[in-house]
This record gives structure tokens, sequence and C-alpha cells, in this order.
């Protein structure tokens, strides 16, 4: 069962309302799609989306890494040889992240199929639901409040609210504003995307609780390579910090972990270089007793589809980001995990569990 041919395809899709953060403005959800075919005729899909302020991979590098770079690397590898694969898809180049995981999604998706199991049991099985948050993009106090409380309308009980992009008191005015409109009983986590100073950070935290906000945790506070003032915010306020773009490789997540830096971690596909990775982080987690988070970039279902199976197969993975899907115009993949408002159902289906790929123009479907 060898890696016969590596594809790529680009998807973009538009999203319903812009997706705004401390770091971007997302309008079109862009991807490039990757098929790896093997010679016993399987097929596997992955996803990566460009996100050039956070993981600095492109649409155009993407699909140049995959094609130029990964495909000879893999092409007549064998899947039963699972460890081979990934250390070369590892080693091949460095960074490329995104691609890196639209590959390994792809070939998860061949050997579970191949192993007649869908993903998520073949990775541990945990769970086969999770419940999703619902992002609330930066904007007015009184806009993210409206925003909020239509979230809530349609039945999600868990906002991730993105702060840090003006000053903390503006942040306050949003967090209190939203709590005015929804009450105390929806749980609220904040994502800073590395809006704030250290200092400043531990001064907008700790007023927000002494001002009874009850939040959840608060994301990412400061720049990524801020290692030091993640910790010195860690260490100076009670509610938990979780680190996102700190925290890329496995070897990035045990430098947080060895001097505790952060109290969870957010593990993102597109920053790990897939699930292979991911699965570690997770991994070297729990040895420390540390919850982990599965979030995602604006990706298709196809992206959400593979982090939710590892999401699934772990029982340290305790918290999931996985809207992106419902943000967006339409579906470019069907099958996959289904969504019942909050409630995600992982599929039954071998593999991934997608059934049929909608290219950029719909009527070239490819399976
Ligand atoms: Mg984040």
């Amino acid at each position: 069962m060898n890696i016969q041919s590596i594809k790529t395809a680009s998807v973009a899709v538009p999203l319903k309302k812009p997706f705004k953060t401390a770091l971007r403005t997302v309008t079109i959800a862009e991807s490039i799609y990757v098929k790896v075919t093997c010679s016993d005729g399987t097929t596997g899909w992955g996803e990566a989306p460009p996100t050039h302020v956070i993981t600095g991979d492109s649409l155009a590098g993407i699909q140049y890494a995959v094609e130029k770079v990964i495909a000879p690397a893999l092409i007549g590898k064998s899947l039963l040889a699972m460890e081979d694969v990934f250390q070369t898809l590892d080693q091949c180049m460095v960074g490329n992240t995104s691609a890196k995981a639209a590959v390994d999604m792809a070939v998860y998706d061949c050997f579970s199929r191949h192993c007649g199991l869908p993903l998520y049991q073949l990775l541990g099985g945990y769970r086969n639901q999770l419940e999703t948050d619902y992002t609330v993009s930066v904007n007015t106090p009184e806009e993210m409040a409206e925003d909020a409380a239509r979230y809530i309308a349609q039945g999600f009980t868990c906002l991730k609210v993105k702060v840090g992009k003006d000053d903390i008191e503006t942040d306050i005015r949003r967090i209190q504003s939203i709590r005015d409109r929804v009450g105390y009983s929806i749980l609220i986590r904040l994502d800073a995307n590395q809006g704030w100073r250290a200092k400043e950070a531990v001064t907008a935290i700790r007023k927000m609780e002494e001002g009874g906000l009850d939040i959840e945790l608060v994301e990412q506070p400061v720049k990524a390579g801020d290692i030091v003032g993640l910790k010195f915010v860690t260490d100076h306020v009670d509610t938990p910090i979780m680190a996102d773009e700190s925290v890329f490789s496995p070897e990035d997540a045990r430098e947080i972990l060895s001097s505790h830096c952060a109290d969870l971690i957010n593990i993102k596909l597109m920053k790990a270089g897939g699930i292979h990775n991911g699965l570690k982080i997770a991994k070297l987690a729990a040895s420390y007793g540390m919850e982990c988070m599965i979030g995602s970039m604006i990706e298709t279902k196809l992206g959400i589809t593979a982090a939710a199976h590892l999401a699934a197969s772990q029982p340290n993975i305790t918290r999931f980001d996985f809207d992106a899907p419902l943000m967006l115009e339409h579906d470019a993949v069907t099958g996959g995990i289904e969504y019942d408002g909050k409630i995600i159902r992982l599929p039954e289906e071998t593999g991934l569990g997608i059934q049929q790929v909608k290219l950029a123009k719909e009527s070239e479907e490819v399976r």
C-alpha cells in the first residue's frame, strides 16, 4: 500500500460575516485541498488554509511545498510504515506546517480507510461527539453584544470572544456589554491573539476578575515569542492562561510545559504540521496533567473534520473551537462531521468520513 500520487486543488468559500481578530480580517475562506492516492486505489483528503499572520504560509507556498517538495519525498512510501512517512514529511523541509498538515490528514484518511475504522477510533476513540464554542469577532462593544445574543439564540452556550485590538478599557467594555446582554450562565473565553503586553494583560485580566466578569480562560495574551511574558501573566492572575501562537511544535509545547508558562495549550493542525504532531503535543500535555483545546484557522469542513477526529480521540483534549464551517456560506465537501447546533458528531464511516469534494467550480466533483 504505497503512496502513488499527491495532487492539489484550490478552494474558496465566502464567509457570512467578516471574521475579525487583533491580527486580521477574513472575508473568504481560501484553502489548498490535497488528494493522496495509494497503489491499491485508496484515496485520502487534506486541507491547508494560508494564515499569513500566524503560520506565514501562503496559498502559492502551500501548493508549491506539496507538489514540488513533499510529493517527490513521499511517493513510493508505504503507509504500513507510518512513522517513516511522518519522519520524511517533517524532515523534507523546515517550516511549511500547513502544507505538511494537509498531507498528514490525507495520509491518515488513507490509512484509517485501509484499517476499516473511523480515524478517531484508530487514534484512541475517547468520545464520538464534541461541543463547539462560537467566536465573536472583535468589533464595537455594541456590535459584539448583538452578535453574542444571536449566537446564544442559535443554541451556543460557550462564546470565544476576540479582544486585544484596542486599549484594555475598550476590551473590558466589550466583555461587560456581552455579559449584560447574555447573562452569566454562558461560558466566555477570551482570545487576545497576542494583542497585549504582559503587564497590560495582567491589569486587564485582574480588572475582569475584580469586576466579576467570570472569564473561563484567556488565550495568547502576549506576542508568540514572549514566553517570559506569557509566564509572567500566568503567574500573576487567577484566570487560566492558554498558549496558542506560542506553541507550534511538540518542542514548543515541551518548553511551555516544563516551566509552566501557561495553564492550557491550544493545538492546531496548521501550526503543528498535522495530526501526528498534534497527537504528540496532546500526550506530552497529558504527562503534565494539562488539558488542551483543539482549534482551527478559517477552514472548510474538510480540515475541521480532521481536527475533530484528533480532538475526539484523547481524554485530555477537553475544549473544542470548531465553528469555522458554520461561518461559511456553503460547504465544499459532503460527509465528515455533522453539526447539530453546538454539538458535533463524528462520522462512523472509515477514514475522515468525507464523501464528496466539490472544487472551485461546483460541477468539478472529484469523488
Ligand atoms: Mg487563538
